[in-house]
């Protein structure tokens, strides 16, 4: 009993696109969320090429493309203004065949919950996992309305994941990364001329257009952990204030209380699996990174495909979970490796170090587009796998 039923534990971005993902495999889900409501709003994401045709596979990917605004200057500056290296996203888009579409996290949300049957996601639903299952039984989740089992569990609990904990309790789990972040969506009026990031000494800024008229603004800054300003908007003011137009101004358009704040962690070591019993661990719960690549919520949409497209509806839902961890762990393990590799070269405050780092840069952005954007070509270029029924 319950072993055609899935449990996804967790309605993040991972967790949804799990249960879309098993929907459009005809395995029977249901999302728990201990969180009232879905996601806080104020924030961006920039959905990759990877993550988009993915999205593509579920159905979800041209509502989400529709959004994505194309910008002729993208690229990295120096806190003067001057480009260190700049392309624009037609290039990207031509050669990647797709662009980085960057749109409102609400936006990710609700394309997901659309397209999702009714009554999947149940929210104020806090679910924990009593026994992982195995072969011959079925895995148990707790949730307010008692033990439920399960065939497949899908744990996308995030960085903190409890599920990981109870599975893994070895594991050293999340470790700060030395950054924290600021995010928050203004309307100018008009978009920016130029956008991207800017690069400076352990800190950068980043600035995002999306659709009617908003802007995604977001720095990441070098802090102690915890660490938090009587006023973030006056602490930005002091970290940006004399950096290139327009990051000052889009901060200052912040409405203060609007500006999210968060520390940001890391799983300090990957995990040996992805699964164990009938439970798969997925996005951040599995391999929470620096967000440096964007590419934390763009693997948690890789592993839910790949992980619902190695279900058959007839047989056993967890027969398929050791090829899962074969296909995730390589894969994810180097995203969050080249992730850290980026915060390390943020992370430079030194004059010396900086000016090297910038000096790269300045030369990478010398090599033609091509060249220049084959650099992302090991992350972007993944083709997502097929889901039964598709042609
Ligand atoms: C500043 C910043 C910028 C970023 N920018 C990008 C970007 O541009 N592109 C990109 O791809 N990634 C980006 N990321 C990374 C991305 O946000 C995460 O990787 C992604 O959101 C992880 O999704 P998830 O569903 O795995 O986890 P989460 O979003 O953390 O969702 C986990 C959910 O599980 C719920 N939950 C936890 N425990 C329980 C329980 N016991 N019962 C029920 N529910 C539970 C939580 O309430 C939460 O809703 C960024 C991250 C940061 C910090």
């Amino acid at each position: 009993m319950g072993l055609h039923q899935a449990i996804v534990i967790g309605g993040g971005i991972g967790g949804l696109t799990a249960a879309l993902a098993l929907h459009r495999q005809g395995v029977p889900v249901t999302v728990h969320e201990r969180a009232a409501s879905l996601e806080p709003v104020g924030a961006g994401l920039a959905l990759a090429p990877n993550a988009l045709r993915a999205l593509d596979r579920l159905g979800v990917g041209p509502r989400l493309r529709a959004l994505a605004t194309p910008h002729p200057a993208v690229g990295v500056r120096h806190p003067s203004g001057r480009w260190l290296a700049r392309t624009s996203s037609a290039a990207v888009e031509a050669y990647f065949g797709d662009p980085i579409a960057a749109v409102a996290r609400a936006d990710v949300i609700a394309a997901l919950v659309d397209a999702l049957p009714e009554g999947t996601v149940r929210t104020d639903s806090p679910a924990t996992l009593v026994t992982p299952g195995s072969t011959d039984e079925p895995a148990v989740v707790r949730t307010t309305d008692g033990e439920q089992p399960a065939g497949l569990v899908v744990a996308a609990d995030g960085i903190r994941s409890t599920t990981r904990g109870l599975l893994l309790p070895q594991h050293p789990g999340p470790r700060y990364s030395g950054f924290t972040t600021w995010r928050a969506i203004v309307t100018p009026g008009r978009h920016p001329a130029a956008v991207g990031e800017v690069w400076g000494r352990g800190r950068l800024a980043g600035v995002v257009p999306l659709a009617d008229g908003r802007v995604y603004v977001y720095g990441a800054a070098l802090a102690p952990v915890g660490a938090r300003a009587a006023s973030e908007h006056a602490e930005l003011q002091q970290l940006y204030g004399d950096w290139c137009a327009p990051v000052p101004q889009l901060f200052a358009l912040a409405e203060p209380d609007r500006v999210l704040r968060n520390d940001v962690w890391e799983l300090s070591a990957p995990l040996r699996a992805y699964h164990h019993g009938r439970v798969a661990l997925l996005g951040d719960a599995a391999h929470a990174m620096c967000p440096f690549l964007g590419q934390g919520a763009c693997q948690a949409i890789e592993d839910a495909l790949v992980l619902a497209s190695l279900l058959t509806p007839s047989t056993d839902l967890a027969s398929p979970l050791p090829a899962y961890t074969a296909a995730r762990l390589p894969r994810t393990t180097a995203v969050v490796t080249a992730s850290r590799r980026i915060g390390a070269l943020v992370a430079l405050r030194t004059p010396a170090a900086t000016l090297l780092r910038d000096t790269a840069l300045t030369l990478a952005g010398l090599l033609p587009t091509r060249a220049l954007l084959s650099r992302s070509t090991a992350t972007y270029d993944w083709q997502p796998p097929a889901l039964s029924g598709e042609v």
